[in-house]
């Protein structure tokens, strides 16, 4: 079928009307044009990156003033239909432009500069015959060459067919790999003749060739063949000659795992691991598109729960999708995944190259993998045939995109799980309050493991109060509790975790004399102090300056760095105990590309006693031998502005605490804190959390927050304060008088953070139950402010279900 109108989502954000437009699709383009292929149109003065997102006959557009689809990007969609019909959901859901839904869907390599390169996947001759000349020389050809020659039509088939295939490459990335591989000819009675010709005084090159006989048709590494046959190249390049094999050019993936796993298989499960996995493969089966929350202590064998959900999902031959919170900060966990599944497994996270990204992402749009490990954006990922999703550590709040589309990777996993037919697993061993919440209504189905799977019995956990310690004269950040359990831990040859919560902690400059904090010249915030280079620095605009030799108020010169580091404490420590060997990983130490994953590796590997770091080493860590876990500052996270801070605080002593005998040797952990009779430390002593739970909820439910209430944050921001303040007024004043009485609107405010970037931020707050007419109410807000607002300067955003307020 063919199609004269594609409907077109421009890419012109901040267009007051957010909608398709309709082209004229031209004679030549119309068999060739897809919905999810992206185009270039005429956008006002303008050629503009639109994707087709709909194909038709007739418009009401004047034929007139209808306006010509200029190129087309993509003979190939980049999206699938699901994807469009996810990004129009995603566009209600968290008022966002369609494209910014289109474009988040899609690897960065597309957004990048990147060059259109057509790949030989076949032999030459089943090539349709306009396009073998083109293939000879190489098996890469520039898309332009194509173009040019108005072939695209017959490369469409071809690609289609999988003769040849499109593929991007980023520029600045340099070129693809490719390797030299042997194409055994196909031919079992050419072989046999060409031995026939060999004199049989080239003894070499005639048994080369009855190898080759055994082997017909494949396609090898050169080396693998030399080795096999005891040649040399010198022979082999004879027999080439001879028509008996040639060289082919593969192009090999970049591939971002740095080393070999071992393989693993499926463990035994516990009876509770069973049961779990029973109701998992049953809504499989049954095709439902059920929510599952596993909640299981750490350690518990959620992990291996996961694997044999997967396993199950790929014996009916569909696709499974694994989120994990900061994949780059977990190589462990993505280890578990690859030693189960081997090459099926893609892995996609923010610490991969655009180039490597891309190329993980092409192996699921290809087919060539079953299982997507990744973070956030992995939710996307191009699968046609989903069987399972699972959230691994649901409640963290890395799911939540920050800027448009202010995304929950949980929301979109259950649309597509409905789009599917198949099971949502959410895992965690503290859930975050509302998917709780949720599986009390039975809205998701509670899966629970209350036991380690190798029945070790929890760490104990004590709790030390800074307090006494200073009021007995101990003024180190160590407490006489903790430098007695590292000692025995030593002397033992047992591994220790420290962890040093930085969570709302800062390192900044402080002047004695008159209190004053050195801050950035663009936001309100105090910068950071970065010992490794003596600078100071903003964590929000990256603006950087010397540290100050007197205060910039008073002149005093007692101003100095006042704040824990974790190289303070590693400092410490090493005078403490002089005989230890200290693994720090923070910021500084795990820059580099695949340092963490050194860095574990060597402390797996015993090479040192003790791993000191920040929140990067609370999640994920599987090592036998760590026996202790002390927690340096318990209580710096509780002090949030933020109705999650207990929450946070609770699930991060948890997981640390998780890090501690989990295999043989029994595990303790030791807890610092300034308030240990704050409920969220004191409950994680006995790591339950359904008392923590109920507690909070009462919490909630007082102050009326979530799960009890739905929030909505808008936020509106100006170079000048008036304006800003002005234009927040005129928002909360336009909310009031379009929404239910019954729907709190809070504000305006001056938001946490008051100026950013030069900006001065207010900030309005609705709290709401059940609101019909919210969304559309927010819709029209957002019109008014993309059609006049916006070009007086002002900035509004709005956060359905914002991570922190
Ligand atoms: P969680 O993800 O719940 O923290 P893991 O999946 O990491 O727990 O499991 C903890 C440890 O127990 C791992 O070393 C894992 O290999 C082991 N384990 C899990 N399930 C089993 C089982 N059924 N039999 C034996 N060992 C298991
Ligand atoms: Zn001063
Ligand atoms: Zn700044």
């Amino acid at each position: 079928m063919t199609f004269r109108i594609a409907e077109v989502i421009v890419d012109v954000a901040a267009y007051p009307v957010d909608r398709p437009f309709d082209y004229l699709v031209p004679e030549q383009m119309q068999s060739l044009i897809e919905c999810g292929s992206r185009v270039k149109v005429p956008f006002g003065p303008r050629n503009v990156l639109g994707f087709v997102v709909g194909l038709k006959e007739d418009t009401d557009v004047p034929i007139d003033k209808i306006k010509e689809v200029t190129k087309l990007i993509d003979i190939e969609p980049v999206l699938t239909t699901e994807m469009l019909q996810l990004a129009k959901w995603l566009k209600n859901k968290t008022i966002c432009f369609e494209i910014d839904a289109l474009q988040v869907m899609l690897p960065s390599a597309l957004r990048a500069k990147y060059e259109k390169m057509v790949t030989l996947q076949t032999d030459i001759e089943n090539l349709p015959i306009d396009l073998q000349e083109h293939f000879k020389k190489s098996g890469r050809v520039n898309y332009k060459v194509f173009e040019k020659l108005h072939l695209l039509q017959t490369l469409k088939m071809a690609i289609s067919h999988k003769l040849l295939a499109v593929e991007y490459v980023v520029k600045q990335q340099g070129n693809v790999k490719e390797i030299r591989k042997v194409k055994i000819a196909d031919d079992a009675n050419q072989l046999n003749e060409i031995s026939a010709q060999i004199s049989n005084r080239a003894k070499k090159q005639k048994l080369l060739v009855e190898w080759l006989i055994q082997h017909v048709g494949k396609v090898m590494d050169p080396e693998t063949i030399l080795t096999e046959t005891n040649s040399s190249m010198a022979v082999l390049q004879a027999v080439i000659d001879l028509g008996a094999a040639k060289f082919v050019h593969q192009e090999v993936y970049r591939d971002p795992f740095t080393k070999e796993v071992k393989k693993t298989t499926s463990l035994h499960l516990t009876d509770e691991q069973t049961v779990a996995l029973e109701k998992i493969t049953s809504s499989m089966e049954n095709k439902q598109p059920e929510t599952f929350l596993l909640h299981g202590v750490t350690g518990s064998g959620k992990t291996e729960v996961y694997l044999q959900a997967i396993q199950q999902c790929l014996n009916d031959d569909k696709e499974a999708i694994v989120l994990v919170p900061e994949i780059s900060l977990t190589p462990q966990m993505t280890e578990r995944f690859r030693s189960r599944f081997g090459e099926l497994v893609a892995v996609m996270h923010s610490g991969l190259s655009v180039g490597e990204k891309y190329d993980e992402w092409r192996k699921v749009h290809e087919g060539k993998v079953k299982v997507v490990v990744g973070a956030r954006s992995a939710i996307f990922a191009p699968f046609d045939n989903v069987g399972l999703i699972i959230l691994d550590e649901e409640h963290e709040s890395t799911y939540k995109q920050e800027d448009s589309p202010r995304y929950h990777a949980r929301d979109v996993a259950i649309w597509r799980s409905e789009y599917h037919n198949c099971p949502v697993l959410l895992g965690s061993a503290t859930p975050s309050l509302e998917s709780y919440a949720r599986a009390q209504k039975n809205v998701y189905t509670l899966l629970t493991l209350k036991q380690r799977a190798l029945k070790q019995s929890l760490p104990t956990v004590e709790i030390v109060d800074m307090r006494e310690e200073l009021k007995s004269g101990n003024r180190s950040m160590f407490s006489e509790k903790l430098v007695e359990s590292i000692r025995i831990r030593l002397d033992k040859k047992e591994q220790i975790v420290l962890f040093l919560n930085r969570r709302g902690y800062s390192s900044f400059v402080l002047c004695r004399d008159c209190g004053t904090v050195v801050q950035c010249e663009n936001c309100d915030i105090s910068l950071t102090y970065h010992r490794s280079n003596e600078k100071l620095k903003c964590h929000y605009c990256g603006y950087e300056q010397h540290v100050p030799r007197e205060c910039p108020q008073c002149q005093s010169d007692h101003i100095r760095f006042f704040g824990t580091g974790t190289q303070k404490v590693e400092e410490e420590i090493l005078k403490l105990f002089p005989e230890a060997r200290v693994l720090r990983m923070d910021v500084d130490t795990t820059r580099q590309k695949g340092a963490h994953e050194k860095l574990l590796e060597s402390f797996g590997e015993g090479h040192a006693d003790i791993l000191l770091g920040t929140q990067m080493i609370a999640k994920g860590l599987d090592f036998p031998n760590i026996t202790l876990v002390g927690v340096l500052s318990a209580d710096t996270s509780l002090h949030l502005p933020d109705y999650r801070a207990a929450e946070k605080t609770f699930q991060l002593l948890t997981q640390v605490g998780g890090r501690a005998g989990r295999s043989a040797l029994p595990g303790e952990v030791v807890i610092q804190s300034y308030t240990p009779e704050h409920y969220a430390i004191e409950l994680s002593k006995e790591q339950h959390y359904e008392p923590f739970y109920q507690l909070e909820m009462t919490m909630r439910h007082q102050a009326g927050y979530p799960p009890y209430y739905y929030l909505a944050l808008i936020q509106v921001s100006h170079e000048d304060l008036m304006m800003a303040a002005e234009y927040a007024q005129k928002s909360v004043d336009y909310l009031r008088s379009n929404l239910s009485f019954n729907v709190s609107i809070i504000g305006p405010t001056v938001a946490g953070i008051s100026r950013l970037q030069n900006r001065y931020r207010y900030q309005c707050l609705i709290k709401y139950k059940i609101e019909p007419k919210l969304i559309p109410t927010l819709m029209q807000l957002i019109k008014l402010y993309r059609s006049d607002w916006i070009k007086k300067g002002i900035i509004l955003t709005i956060d359905l279900d914002p991570s922190t307020i």
